[in-house]
């Protein structure tokens, strides 16, 4: 069993109470990992490192070039590690090798992206209704960040908050999933590699009331990003506010994945199956309503059970495997409940329905891919993110009832729309309340595309120029070019 530790101001350290506790392997069941059990003195000491290095000493000193020169370094150091630190992620949250691998791949151009952005953050002179004056802005870094990652996608998502918030010249605590931090603590030691002063990265592990929340609550750190549920983004937005922190949320989602009757349905039906059926369903983004147009709703349910019928679930590290487990005991039991609401409300079960026990599932934590019909939108299986491979589907008349249906949550995060008339394509994507709209696919991100939620889908925005500007804050600076006269007690 490999035990790790802390990583504080570019050193290896215990954590303060001296107790750690166990990752397990969502595929095998068995532990193979201690990950520090870390509290809120751990978090303090992270906290003060990074506020060392944010306020003084060779990270402060650097010019914006030099930064985006680290994160080129680092994105190298990522792409040579790539495949270690894949295999990692699979044995830690059960996600197919098939898609950690090339996803492990990508993670490098964000560094390179915002690497190449950090030297384009301009203040501007301003224009002027005095005389007298010249006046412009400086875009400053925010401040320490604590950046929080979820069990699912833990580098990826990492990488979405570290490379902006260190191209704008912040200092960041990265506290990881307690499910799945070993990959991050070994990606950490590369910050070293690549010549990152210390301090400016620093990781803390544990538990969410344990760490996350005196990471949100350290009076030193001025940004929160957060990626996760809805409940626990509520809960640090309200902390965060208190303290007038900025925060940003990326959080879960219930969206629609519409397919019109003029859809070219073998497409339409591929992108059902990997819409939900993709990394277990266990994606923010997870097309989870599926809603088919009433002329084509028979033909499209037939052809996609037929399809979903053929995955190939077992082992992960295997290039073969299309299903994976689920990656955390609590969440394949939330998925299982969830399938006994559906039932009891009333859906009709398509597909699966239950655990799965094939033989090549072995001890695994593994549900059948499950389609129900006949949902209804007001159902809670419709209403409630289940975060696992669970597709309900909903019939519609027209655009107008699609639309209805499709923002009749409280979820926005994503939404697409397979049809072959353009026009359709555009009162779509103007009328659907999501943060990403897809036309004739599913699931394409980009670190030059903004990303984030509408509604309670989150705030603020990640990926693309948009991102960098959450780990800005704006200062006007005046400067007076003549004599200071008048009356001191009046304001000019
Ligand atoms: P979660 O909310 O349970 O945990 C996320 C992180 O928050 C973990 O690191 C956890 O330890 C920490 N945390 C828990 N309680 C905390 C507290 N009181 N204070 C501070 N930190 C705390 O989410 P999860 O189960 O790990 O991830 C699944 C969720 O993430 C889903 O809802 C999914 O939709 C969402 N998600 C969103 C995106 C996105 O970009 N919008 C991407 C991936 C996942």
């Amino acid at each position: 069993m490999k035990r790790y530790q802390l990583r504080i101001a570019g050193q290896w350290v215990d954590p303060a109470g001296g107790a750690w506790f166990e990752s397990q392997n969502p595929f095998t069941g068995e532990a193979w990992a201690e990950i520090p059990r870390c509290d809120a003195r751990d978090v303090d000491r992270a906290v003060q490192a990074a506020h060392a290095a944010l306020t003084g000493g060779p990270w402060a000193e650097m010019t914006a070039s030099q930064r985006g020169l680290l994160l080129h370094r680092l994105g190298d150091l990522v792409a040579r590690d790539a495949r270690k630190l894949a295999a990692t992620e699979v044995r830690d949250n059960g996600k197919l090798i098939a898609e950690m691998q090339g996803q492990l791949n990508y993670v490098p151009h964000w560094y390179y992206y915002f690497g190449g952005l950090a030297d384009k953050i301009e203040g501007a002179a301003l224009p002027l209704d005095k005389k007298g004056y010249f006046a412009f802005t400086r875009k400053e870094p925010v401040g320490v960040v604590a950046a929080i990652t979820p069990w699912n996608s833990p580098l990826l998502l990492a990488a979405w908050k570290l490379a902006p918030a260190l191209a704008a010249g912040c200092t960041v605590v990265l506290k990881p999933s307690e499910f799945t931090s070993a990959s991050t603590l070994e990606f950490v030691e590369l910050f070293d590699e690549a010549g990152f002063p210390p301090g400016v990265v620093n990781v803390v592990t544990g538990l969410g009331k344990d760490v996350g929340s005196p990471l949100v609550e350290h009076p030193l750190v001025r940004k929160v990003s957060f990626t996760g549920s809805d409940a626990t983004g509520r809960m640090i937005n309200e902390q965060a506010a208190r303290q007038f922190k900025h925060a940003s949320m990326e959080l879960g989602g219930k969206s629609p994945n519409i397919v019109f009757d003029d859809a070219d349905l073998e497409q339409a039906v591929f992108g059902a199956v990997s819409g939900i059926f993709a990394a277990t369903g266990q994606t923010c983004i997870a097309g989870s309503r599926l809603l088919v147009q009433d002329g084509i709703h028979d033909e499209v349910v037939e052809r996609l059970v037929a399809l979903a019928k053929t995955a190939r679930m077992g082992d992960p590290m295997s290039m073969e495997t299309q299903v994976g487990p689920v990656t955390t005991p609590p969440q394949y039991r939330k998925i299982l409940d969830y399938i006994e609401v559906a039932k009891n409300d009333g859906a009709k079960l398509l597909l699966g329905g239950g655990p799965a026990t094939r033989p090549e599932c072995g001890k695994g934590w593994f549900v059948e891919p499950t389609i129900f019909g006949e949902v209804k939108n007001d159902m809670r299986i419709a209403q409630e993110e289940v975060f696992g491979p669970v597709l309900s589907i909903i019939r519609f008349r027209d655009e107008a009832d699609a639309i209805r249906i499709a923002n009749d949550v409280r979820f926005g995060l994503a939404a697409a729309v397979w049809t072959r008339d353009i026009g359709r394509a555009i009162r779509m994507s103007e009328k659907l309340q999501a943060g990403t709209v897809w036309v004739n696919t599913y699931r394409a991100v980009s670190y030059m595309a903004p990303f984030g939620g509408y509604k309670d889908s989150g705030l603020g925005r990640e990926n693309g120029q948009e991102a960098i500007r959450e780990y800005l804050q704006n200062k006007t600076v005046w400067i007076n070019s003549g004599a200071v006269a008048g009356n001191p007690f009046v304001m000019r």
